[in-house]
């Protein structure tokens, strides 16, 4: 099952560095929840979506957790993690997230329903236990700083540690942007590329321009990566 994979690269992060006060931890708690709800949708419009609003308290499902909320867990889907980086510099009140993640692992059931139709054999593909990185984002301020690389590895650690056998996620492409370096560095292969693979789907999406105030969709290239862990 899965693909071949090289080992990823490392490179200096700002989290090892003392005079930029940036941590990079596990989210825990309704402060980090609701940060992650906020960048999920920010960037995918999830609540628009899904109708989860986090502005009237309500979590995306997969953030429960994240808050401490006692859910009563269908049982296909396992369980999800979140990971923050925080500001936190000594000559101001109040620590500032800069950047987070999600991932979750889903059955392989689950795991084909969610992979686009394409070329791929989804059967061959999948593992028992499928790791998904739904976002990593870093705010544009802190990008450049390895901060992106932090965020993979904690949860690919997490994936790992909770038995996962694979790891899936979508890289984004568009006028020339792409996550490709990333997900090469961590060892993910390119399983297949989409054009406009959020189109008429999501209308939210910084990249292109999709919001809800206008009538447009995403027209964000998707490719879907994958790999053993
Ligand atoms: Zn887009």
């Amino acid at each position: 099952m899965g693909v071949d994979h090289p080992t990823g690269a490392t490179e200096s992060i700002a989290v090892d560095d003392p005079t930029r006060h940036v941590t990079v931890r596990e989210a825990a708690g309704e402060r980090d929840a609701f940060y992650l709800a906020h960048v999920w949708s920010r960037w995918f419009g999830t609540e628009y979506e899904h109708g989860h609003r986090y502005s009237s308290g309500r979590l995306p499902y997969a953030l429960c957790s994240v808050a401490g909320w006692e859910v009563d867990a269908e049982p296909e889907h396992l369980h999800g993690y979140g990971v923050v980086a925080e500001h936190d510099p000594p000559d101001r009140d109040g620590r500032v997230h800069v950047g987070g993640g999600l991932v979750t692992i889903d059955t392989a059931a689950e795991t084909i329903d969610n992979l686009p139709d394409g070329r791929f054999d989804a059967d061959a593909l999948v593992g028992e236990r499928n790791a998904w990185l739904w976002f990593g984002i870093v705010d544009a301020a802190w990008r450049g700083l390895g901060l992106g690389r932090r965020l993979f590895e904690d949860r690919l650690q997490w994936a790992r540690d909770q038995g996962a056998d694979m790891a899936f996620a979508y890289g984004w492409e568009h006028d020339g942007r792409t996550s490709r370096p990333l997900f090469e560095d961590f060892g993910f292969v390119p399983v297949e590329r989409f054009e406009r693979l959020y189109e008429d789907e999501r209308d939210v999406c910084p990249a292109c321009g999709a919001l809800p105030s206008n009538d447009r969709t995403c027209t964000c290239a998707g490719v879907v990566w994958a790999r053993d862990l």
